[in-house]
């Protein structure tokens, strides 16, 4: 099972641990890394896994799927804007091809192209005010 790896900022406060422990017990979640500037370097021991600090900087933010910030209030506004890619634009599909009369196949602005979309699923979550009104 691929296993989402989380990065954590602040992790050496109360909040960064307690997040630390969850993420090492959780069964989809692995850390990536546990970035704290006042223990770059040091180890610790959280539930049954251990954890190396790495300065802020140098977290390898590319390394992970999600980045929890646990900093102190306003901390993380001193990041440079950017530094935290977490935001990525609505997927949006680029061109629909018919399965057979009864669905449509995406392929989607994030390149995955998996699943078939029924005319009947369709025209459930279609928010025109002809299929809202079919709805009711
Ligand atoms: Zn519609």
């Amino acid at each position: 099972m691929h296993k989402v790896p989380v990065g954590i900022l602040g992790a050496s406060g109360y909040a960064g641990r307690e997040l630390c422990g969850l993420i090492a017990q959780h069964p989809a979640l692995e850390l990536a890394f546990a970035a704290a500037n006042d223990q770059r370097g040091r180890r610790a021991r959280i539930g049954a896994s251990e954890v190396t600090y790495v300065a802020t900087e140098d977290a390898p933010l590319n390394k992970a799927e999600v980045v929890f910030t646990a900093l102190p209030a306003g901390e993380a506004a001193k990041l440079a804007p950017g530094a935290l890619p977490m935001f990525k634009p609505a997927v949006k599909a680029l061109s629909a091809e018919a399965v057979g009369k009864y669905a449509l196949k995406f392929s989607w602005s994030d390149r995955h192209d998996l699943g078939i979309y029924s005319w009947f699923y369709l025209r459930e979550v279609c928010p025109c005010a002809e299929c809202t009104a079919a709805r009711k």
